[in-house]
Parts: C-alpha cells; sequence; structure tokens
C-alpha cells in the first residue's frame, strides 16, 4: 500500500490555473473548428457523427468552465454549522444515477452522532462529491464503493474507497495540480476544487491508493469553531 499525504498548500497559482485551463480549452475548439471546416465538402450521410463530436466537444468546454467557476466564483462567506452526514447523504444522492449506471453498489458506514463543522454546506458537498465520483468512475465494470464518516481528533472524517484501478505514486503526488487527468473525458479538475475548498475550510485530504486494488480518500474538516479562532466572516 502506497501512502502520502497530499498537502492542500501544493495548489496552483492563479497564472499556472489559467495556462491550463486555456490549453483544455483549446483542445476542443481545434476539434470543433476542423470539423466545421469539413462539413460543407462531407456528404450529408457523414454528418450525424460528425454533430455528435462536435457535440461532446461543446460539453467538455461546458464541464470545464462549470468547474472553473466554482473556484472562481466570489466566495460566499456565509460559514455556519453544518451537520457532514447531511451534506455526505446528498452527494451519494446525486452521484446515485451514475453509480446505478455502471453497476456500482454504494454502502455507507455512518456514524450517528459527529460534531458539526464550521463550514459552506454546498460547498463541501461539491468537494465530496468530486471524490465519491472518481470512485465511481475507477470502477468501469462495477464493484463497491465504501463511504464512511466518523469524528476523531477535532476533525469530522469522511472516507470512500473503491475497489477500481487504483493509482501509482508518482501520480498520487499530483492530484490537486491542475488539469491532470488520465481519463478521455475528464477534466482534472475534480479535484483541484475539492483541495481548494478543503484548504477553505483548513481540512486535510489523505489518499491512499494500490495500482490495481483501488482507492481510499479521507477528508477531514475541524469541529466547531475555526480552527484559527477566528470568528465567522460577516455574511454580505
Ligand atoms: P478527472 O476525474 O476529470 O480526470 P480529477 O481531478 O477528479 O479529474 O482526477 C484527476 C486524476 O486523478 C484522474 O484522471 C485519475 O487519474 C486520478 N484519480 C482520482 N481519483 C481516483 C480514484 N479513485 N482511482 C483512480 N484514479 C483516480
Ligand atoms: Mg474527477
Amino acid at each position: 500500500t502506497e501512502e502520502l499525504l497530499v498537502k492542500s498548500e501544493k495548489l496552483a497559482t492563479v497564472g499556472e490555473l489559467a495556462v491550463s485551463i486555456a490549453h483544455e480549452i483549446r483542445n476542443p475548439l481545434t476539434t470543433l473548428k476542423g470539423f466545421l471546416q469539413l462539413l460543407p465538402g462531407t456528404p450529408v450521410e457523414a454528418h450525424g457523427q460528425y454533430v455528435t463530436i462536435m457535440l461532446d466537444e461543446l460539453t467538455r468546454i461546458e464541464i470545464i468552465l462549470h468547474e472553473l467557476l466554482l473556484l472562481a466564483r466570489p466566495q460566499k462567506t456565509e460559514y455556519a454549522p453544518v451537520d457532514v452526514a447531511g451534506v455526505v447523504r446528498q452527494a451519494i444522492a446525486l452521484l446515485e444515477p451514475q453509480a446505478v449506471h455502471q453497476g456500482v453498489r454504494v454502502m455507507t458506514h455512518l456514524s450517528p452522532a459527529t460534531p458539526p463543522v464550521w463550514g459552506l454546506p454546498y460547498r463541501m458537498e461539491q468537494a465530496l462529491v468530486n471524490v465519491f465520483k472518481n470512485g465511481i468512475e475507477a470502477m468501469p465494470d462495477g464493484g463497491r464503493l465504501a463511504i464512511r464518516l466518523w469524528a476523531s481528533g477535532g476533525h469530522v472524517w469522511v472516507s470512500c474507497t473503491d475497489e477500481g484501478v487504483g493509482m501509482p505514486k508518482e501520480r498520487i503526488s499530483k492530484l490537486g495540480e491542475p488539469v491532470y487527468s488520465t481519463k478521455e473525458k475528464g477534466t482534472g479538475l475534480g479535484l483541484v476544487v475539492t483541495y481548494k475548498i478543503v484548504e477553505m475550510h483548513r481540512g486535510r485530504i489523505h489518499v491512499d491508493s494500490t495500482p490495481g486494488r483501488g482507492t481510499t480518500v479521507t477528508i477531514g474538516f475541524p469541529a466547531g469553531p475555526r480552527p484559527d479562532g477566528q470568528p465567522a466572516p460577516p455574511s454580505r
């Protein structure tokens, strides 16, 4: 088992992020332009196939921009006490259709009474969705996804264990860097968003993976008031 603690300080600078994202958007744009240029000289029978590819590329741009906006949108500062179990259940519910579609069974082991966490529930949900989604995507032929919730050491922890493809150590060390993806239709932004959100909450993220066997991602949110002793930021 390879184990690495991944630090959230490794977040990209705005400049690095901009360059990578511009690059990610340029690829599908180039494809789109190429197909549009070909279209007039192509028999009508082939148009359906071209249009399908062009729509896929547009969808890809849409997904990239959606994830980018999550990072760039002015941060809502309404921190509030959050019941992490509720956030976990909501994240699972959002992914249910994809899990069913891929034959993934989601097993939950949620400790009944974890303390509230000072946080942004929608962001926390997004952070978890991105991790759970990767777990499902790591098992294209189905399997089990185990989601656990417990409290210890002043944190509320959520872990997500899949029985999927796993990752070598070198890849774990790249997680959270912008647009690193091994998936044909991946954006590589999911974990960038997750790391950013974990950092906003002064949380922890930990990845444990064995190639060919599976991966466990564990996220810890500090329980109770903000650990830096700051009061809640004023709401706008
Ligand atoms: P994306 O899912 O769009 O590729 P992410 O930022 O969510 O982008 O993930 C980046 C990469 O990290 C993935 O492409 C994959 O290679 C790797 N990865 C993340 N989670 C897992 C997992 N549970 N199992 C295997 N590989 C993973
Ligand atoms: Mg992902």
